[in-house]
């Protein structure tokens, strides 16, 4: 028995599937990452197609059986398309890696509305906004960590509790986390922040406005994520959409 599921959801990717078909991953708001088959959608006839592209947020039904792993797509709408993400190569550069982030690190079927909410919102902003987009991405990935389970606690130093903010430099290592001048001694460090750097994680962190920054200093926040990434997740490798161009 298949029961008739009608959710919304962001496509993340659809790839080819034999002549006439496509097999499509969508986040949605109610079952998480699902993927169903798109059939006969290679046909001209077909009005599905166009609906399924990546970035996509729209509106689904689809049969779906426990037993399988591709579900059957029914019908979709759309609800939104976000039409700056591909015309801009800086946007869909973004994007890509918002929605690498999902395909490689979400598992299948958990629901994670807030997550979803976030992805919706930061496509919107990545479409719309005149704010630099590798911002927009940072101030996600934050989130994204934190949402995952893999926060980095920024008031303290994780290793004797004094206050990040009156610490000269700030250090981390994979193992403790951030840490306060006095402990970085005893320890492999990976990472320094200065002041400056260490200032501009908090902004992200909080959502404050950014005044000033450095466009390598935004690279550097990056690649920091991504390590600390990988050395809790060792099938990460880091985001492939960055290295694109
Ligand atoms: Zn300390």
């Amino acid at each position: 028995m298949s029961e008739i599921i009608k959710t919304q959801g962001v496509v993340l990717r659809k790839i080819n599937h034999g002549d006439t078909s496509k097999i499509i991953t969508i986040f949605t708001i109610d079952y998480g990452k699902v993927t169903v088959i798109a059939k006969g959608v290679k046909s001209p006839k077909s009005k599905m197609n166009a609906r399924l592209e990546t970035f996509n947020f729209v509106e689904l039904v689809y049969y779906n059986k426990q037993s399988r792993e591709v579900q059957l797509l029914s019908s979709v709408d759309i609800l939104k398309v976000f039409n700056s993400l591909t015309e801009d190569l800086t946007r869909y550069k973004y994007a890509s890696a918002v929605i690498e982030l999902i395909l490689t690190l979400l598992p299948d079927h958990e629901k994670h509305e807030r997550l979803f909410k976030g992805v919706v919102r930061i496509l919107d902003l990545l479409n719309k906004s005149d704010e630099n987009a590798k911002i927009i991405f940072l101030r996600f990935f934050v989130f994204f960590i934190n949402e995952i389970g893999y926060k980095i606690e920024l008031d303290f130093c994780q290793e004797c509790n004094k206050k990040l903010s009156e610490s000269g430099g700030v250090f981390y290592s994979y193992v403790e986390g951030l840490m306060c001048d006095d402990c970085s001694s005893d320890h492999l460090i990976s990472f320094e922040f200065n002041k400056e750097l260490f200032n501009l994680l908090i902004c992200l962190s909080n959502k404050n406005n950014l005044i000033s920054f450095k466009e390598n200093d935004l690279d550097f926040l990056i690649t920091f994520f991504e390590k600390h990434l990988a050395y809790h997740i060792s099938e990460f490798k880091g985001l492939k959409s960055l290295k694109l161009f």
